[in-house]
């Protein structure tokens, strides 16, 4: 991308086109599914967790991970032929997987959006060894903010119309979505 899509907005409103593919890019107990169910209709968002649940009845199990993503792929594609927004609640920290993703939204002429849940490591780490479990560990916590910091300065560069970066909880709870008319 010629242009940098990233767009810093003072009050912390931003606006998502109405047919866009959005991809939450945070680690494990950034507050991505918080975030996603507390802006988005339920039907709006893919969640790998919730999809690893409805293959094997566990969110956790690493085992159909490849199985949960071919789903939200095949998904994915049907509501964005369609123009329906789309949320896609995974960490997204692999430059790969925000590659795909964008691919599949191009392919169907969709702008991808990313929200960047920047969440200090200790502040995810404290969040994370709260929740009930099964929970990663603290290593993978730190494996994928390792990863994140990684592709921070590139990720302007991976072909995303509009790219919000929240880097506080203060930030995560003052974001304000707007949708744009189609
Ligand atoms: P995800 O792993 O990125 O999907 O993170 P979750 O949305 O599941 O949040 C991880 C944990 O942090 C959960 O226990 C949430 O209840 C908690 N959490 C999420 N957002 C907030 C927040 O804004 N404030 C506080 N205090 N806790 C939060
Ligand atoms: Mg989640």
């Amino acid at each position: 991308m010629a242009d940098s899509p990233v767009v810093d907005s003072l009050d912390g409103r931003f606006v998502l086109p109405a047919d866009a593919l959005v991809l939450l890019i945070g680690i494990s107990g950034s507050g991505k599914s918080t975030f996603a169910s507390r802006h988005f209709r339920p039907t709006q968002v893919l969640s790998s967790d919730a999809l690893r649940a409805l293959i094997t009845d566990d969110p956790a199990a690493q085992s159909a991970t490849e199985d949960a993503f071919d789903l939200l792929h095949r998904i994915l594609t049907m509501r964005l032929l369609r123009g329906r927004l789309t949320i896609v609640d995974a960490t997204n920290v692999e430059e790969w997987t925000r590659i795909e993703l964008i691919a599949v939204a191009r392919r169907h002429r969709r702008p991808a959006v990313a929200i960047i849940l920047d969440l200090p490591l200790a502040i995810a780490l404290e969040r994370n060894a709260t929740r009930d479990a099964p929970r990663p560990p603290p290593s993978a916590l730190r494996r994928q903010h390792r990863l994140l910091s990684d592709s921070l300065h590139s990720i302007a560069d991976e072909g995303f119309a509009a790219m919000h970066v929240l880097r506080s909880a203060a930030e995560i709870d003052g974001a304000r979505i707007e949708r744009m008319a189609r």
